[in-house]
């Protein structure tokens, strides 16, 4: 084969392994229904790109449910502004799992304590790369370092209460090792452990998650959990998310129809 012809063969192979990324990207990373979702009067998501983060109103504080992919916070500034609010407002910020699409504006929040499992306090730091294959090449390509001011462990279980405003700690280990969910009385936060597919509500693709079946195995745990909406991490807010996590178990009523 000649040199050129060679050339042209590698050029479209790469060509065609770059759309095949893409769309592996696409597919694992679903996109928001919208750019802002009214959730209640106090509960606001917002896209910060290609992740959502929720911005909740606890008297004259704010608490966010994770912080987004824009080191920047562009959307969740003109959130708070919106609401005639600054970044110091924010004094909370529980963080579902270290993946950097969802810590990147931890610093522009400076009196904010963020809350994340000991197990993804590496991750959110940069010191180490998830295992699964989408986002350790994200973290190859677009290395991330995110150094919260003040940081808290989260603990399974644990309820945490700011401004009258009480938070249950679901540990779901699998997604990242420190993955977890927030439940707020009947609303679950979840971010990528359980999301929006179609009209069920199940895990995250396996190729997102460090341990895939550790991961749909922390689901079991939901069944017995009172919640009724579901606010994910990459498409929103699901008002039926427990009757879609019913039927994605139904779909899947064997731990080995799961994977
Ligand atoms: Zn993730």
């Amino acid at each position: 084969m000649k040199p050129r012809t060679l050339l042209l063969v590698f050029a479209s192979i790469v060509s065609a392994c770059a759309v095949g990324m893409a769309m592996a990207v696409k597919s694992a990373f679903p996109e928001a229904d919208s750019e802002r979702v009214v959730i209640a009067p106090d509960i606001v998501g917002v896209n910060t790109g290609h992740a959502m983060a929720y911005l909740i109103r606890a008297h004259d504080e704010v608490i966010l449910i994770d912080a987004g992919d824009d080191p920047a916070g562009r959307a969740l500034l003109t959130e708070l502004a919106r609401q005639g609010q600054s970044a110091h407002a924010v004094r909370h910020i529980l963080i579902t799992h270290g993946h950097s699409d969802h810590v990147a504006a931890i610093p522009q929040f400076p009196d904010a304590t963020t809350h994340v499992a000991d197990a993804d306090h590496q991750l959110l730091r940069g010191d180490r790369l998830p295992l699964a294959a989408l986002p350790r090449l994200l973290g190859h390509l677009h290395p991330q370092q995110t150094f919260p001011a003040h940081v808290e462990p989260t603990l399974p279980g644990a309820l945490l209460t700011f401004g009258g405003r009480t938070f249950e700690v679901i540990a779901t280990p699998g997604h990242t090792p420190g993955a977890c969910m927030y439940r707020l009385g009947k609303l679950l936060f979840s971010g990528d452990s359980l999301e929006r597919r179609g009209d069920e509500l199940g895990p995250a693709p396996v190729l997102t998650s460090d341990d895939p079946r550790m991961a749909i195995r922390a689901l079991e745990r939901l069944r017995d959990m009172p919640f009724v909406g579901v606010a994910d991490g990459h498409t929103g807010y699901t008002p039926d998310g427990r009757v879609r996590f019913e039927r994605w178990l139904t779909a899947h009523p064997t731990p080995d129809a799961r994977q």
